[in-house]
């Protein structure tokens, strides 16, 4: 076991010693430009990913999850697969989009350093993760550390527009299977679980198409026509969405999250063909965030039980009742997407591990709280694999203009995680189950 910490304490070190080249990694993963939206840019980047793991000995797998959009896993086996504690890593490649009108100090893919922190897009969110998680792997073989349990790196594409390329991850059985993952995704250095989003579309449609002039008819004594406007009786249901939504605020409550943080946002609303006809279709798009300890499809199913009995109560929806469409496979492509939830159990050994690994360098206890945004971590953890996110830079940071991430912070986050992986591939699979977790 000294030898062990001996090993840690050595590569410690060396992240302080070499941590410019830390920076030139993550200045590098910055000048690739791989915002989403527009997307569908990623390739490059992905392939200096999968050449630098290649170096390092790892097992490369990289196909399309979309034209130009490539996932690249990796997978490094350990000396004693099988019998040692196995980790998935996960980032995702892709960053927020940057819009034309924004006012960088400079171009936010050529990075530069400033009063200790490292300023470009993606620094924080979250090439700033990947790179050090890279960087991490690199020292390992480059002092010959060789370590009994296996090591899977997934980088990942769509992450910022939905298209979850940690699903195909999954769906692919490339990193579907192992003892603990670890996003490495924007947490401040916090441990975090996350509640989740799905997004829904709500229709109205009347069966039959009226001409303007026939309102009068719809709508006044004698006109003897039972018809409606979509796209009024669509407030009906966005009234509806407000009440369930202050029902759930009041009654629903998460550990770690502010209450009411479980919000139902109309966000887009499309209806009616022409002025010159009554709306016969109108489609509303809304965002569900939901707490760490819920599903989607629990929710949903909430959704659509509220909004249809609402509409029982109107003379019209009665016989004409909403429909729905839930989630997504991209915000882009098909308008949708989900985020499933995440949990994290304090006492799972991987958590509580990497609690220590934190203590270790910060001398101070590492915070477990829930994320207030969402992550790929949830994909993960709907495959049984008890996920965290635990990664650099601030959320305040993700998605801003001149977004950056402090350089000590990257070096802090580079030690606790070698300090992580090595001594979690030293467990032994079995210990867990002495333990009688
Ligand atoms: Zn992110």
């Amino acid at each position: 076991m000294i030898f062990l910490r001996n090993d840690v304490d050595f590569l410690k070190q060396k992240v302080e010693e070499r941590q410019g080249e830390l920076l030139d990694l993550v200045k590098t993963l910055i000048t690739y430009k791989t915002p989403a939206p527009p997307a569908r840019n990623t390739q490059e980047a992905q392939e200096y990913v999968g050449a630098h793991l290649k170096k390092l000995g790892y097992t490369v797998d990289m196909w399309d999850v979309y034209p130009n959009d490539p996932n690249v896993v990796g997978v490094l086996k350990g000396t004693n697969t099988g019998k040692y504690k196995s980790l998935i890593i996960n980032g995702h490649m892709d960053v927020a989009e940057v819009s034309p009108d924004e006012k960088w100090i400079g171009d936010p893919f050529i990075p530069v350093e400033e009063n200790g922190h490292l300023i470009g897009r993606g620094a924080a969110d979250m090439k700033g993760g990947l790179g050090s998680a890279l960087f991490a792997l690199q020292l390992l073989k480059e002092y010959e550390i060789e370590l009994p349990g296996d090591i899977t790196l997934q980088s990942v594409i769509g992450e910022e527009v939905g298209e979850a390329g940690t699903l195909q991850c999954c769906k692919c059985g490339k990193g579907a299977e192992a003892d603990f993952a670890i996003v490495v995704d924007t947490s401040d250095l916090h441990i975090q679980g996350q509640g989740g989003v799905i997004t829904g579309w709500i229709t109205i449609k009347s069966n039959q198409t009226y001409h303007d002039a026939t309102r009068r008819n719809m709508i006044h004594a004698g006109g003897k026509l039972v018809a409606a406007s979509a796209i009024e009786k669509m407030s009906k249901v966005i009234q509806g969405l407000q009440e369930l939504e202050r029902h759930w605020a009041i009654t629903k409550s998460y550990q770690g999250c502010p209450p009411g943080t479980n919000t139902i946002n109309p966000a887009v609303i499309e209806g009616g063909r022409h002025a010159a006809f009554i709306a016969d279709e109108c489609r509303l798009w809304i965002t569900v965030h939901y707490y760490p300890d819920e599903t989607y499809e629990k929710v949903t199913k909430e959704i659509e039980e509220h909004i249809l009995n609402v509409s029982k109560g109107d003379l019209w929806l009665k016989d004409n009742p909403p429909s729905f469409t839930w989630g997504g496979t991209s915000m882009i492509e098909d308008r949708g997407e989900i985020f499933p939830s995440l949990e994290v159990d304090s006492k799972h050994a991987g958590v509580q591990l990497l609690s220590q690994s934190h203590y270790r360098t910060f001398h101070a206890e590492a915070k477990i709280d829930v994320s207030p945004t969402v992550t790929d971590g949830g994909w993960l953890a709907a495959e049984g694999i008890p996920t965290v996110i635990y990664g650099p830079g601030d959320l305040t940071n993700a998605h801003a203009v001149n977004e950056k991430v402090s350089i000590d912070q990257l070096v802090d986050f580079t030690k606790v995680l070698l300090e992580f992986i090595y001594t979690w591939s030293h467990k032994e699979k079995e210990e867990e189950n002495l333990n009688g977790l």
